[in-house]
């Protein structure tokens, strides 16, 4: 599923597209069924122009001026570039920019979606209202984590991944960022002591920021618009590592589902 730093990505590459075209002449809706069926105004788009792209939590926001285009990756969630309507054959949507440009969206597990929303309604938008702090913003601080986490029993990498703490980080750089931080996933969140909270946010920030600029990771299905793979998994540490040594210690990674979700973690490098 793309985290913060594959939907940055695919909104830089919208952003360096709609440089180019910035015209949506019109939309062509092929299937409206994604997790949410996409509205009818998206639809009835037309002559619109792009004004600028931008992401929020691990959604994109294509801003037309008076309305925004919201943008949800989902698991398998992609935009392609299409020269030719032939091109596009078991596609949900696609953006017509001019007779030989199409800008297409495809989800084959249709756990994504696409809404529409008023300019100024988008920070209070049944999608935004509830999300947490952006954290590579200035608001995500030592602060900011020990404060929520002294009243949780939760374990921290839960409490990283609850969009309405902090965005936009999931399974991977929740691993990631705290195998950096030297703090055991499975830690309950109020007993984590302040120092510990600020390794733990200095390294969420430095993995998100080393993946971006590694393109994101591709662990299956993420491109950006340009059909390109994310580099970063090579820099992985713990995520996807079970019963590899650690880069650190050489100790053999260890695994645990909890919630459904895999977790990877060096018992000797993290306490
Ligand atoms: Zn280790």
């Amino acid at each position: 599923m793309p985290e913060l730093p594959e939907v940055e990505n695919v909104c830089r590459g919208l952003a360096e597209f709609f440089k180019v075209h910035s015209q949506i002449e019109s939309v062509l809706v092929q299937s409206p069924k994604l997790r949410y069926p996409i509205p009818k105004k998206v639809k009835e788009l037309k002559a619109v122009s792009v004004k600028r792209v931008h992401r929020r939590a691990k959604y994109i926001v294509i801003d037309l001026g008076s309305v925004c285009i919201l943008n949800h990756l989902g698991m398998t969630g992609s935009w392609r570039i299409a020269t030719c309507s032939s091109e596009i054959k078991h596609d949900h949507l696609a953006l017509k920019m001019g007779p030989k440009t199409f800008l297409v969206y495809n989800d084959p597990r249709r756990f994504g979606y696409i809404s529409i929303v008023d300019v100024n309604e988008v920070q209070k938008c049944r999608w935004f209202k509830h999300l947490g702090v952006e954290p590579l913003s200035a608001d995500f601080t030592a602060s900011y984590l020990f404060k929520i986490a002294r009243h949780k029993k939760q374990p921290i990498k839960a409490l990283l991944m609850d969009q309405k703490n902090v965005v936009g980080i999931g399974n991977i750089y929740a691993a990631e960022a705290l195998f950096l931080a030297k703090v055991k996933p499975t830690r309950v969140s109020h007993k984590l002591k302040f120092l510990e909270c600020e390794a733990i946010v200095t390294a969420v920030k430095e993995v998100l920021d080393q993946s971006i600029q590694s393109g994101g990771t591709t662990i299956k299905d993420y491109r950006t618009v340009y059909g390109d793979v994310g580099g970063f998994v090579t820099q992985l540490n713990v995520y996807g590592r079970y019963k590899e040594p650690c880069r650190a210690c050489k100790n053999l990674i260890r695994k645990k589902v909890i919630a459904g979700r895999s977790t990877f973690w060096c018992s000797k490098c993290q306490r």
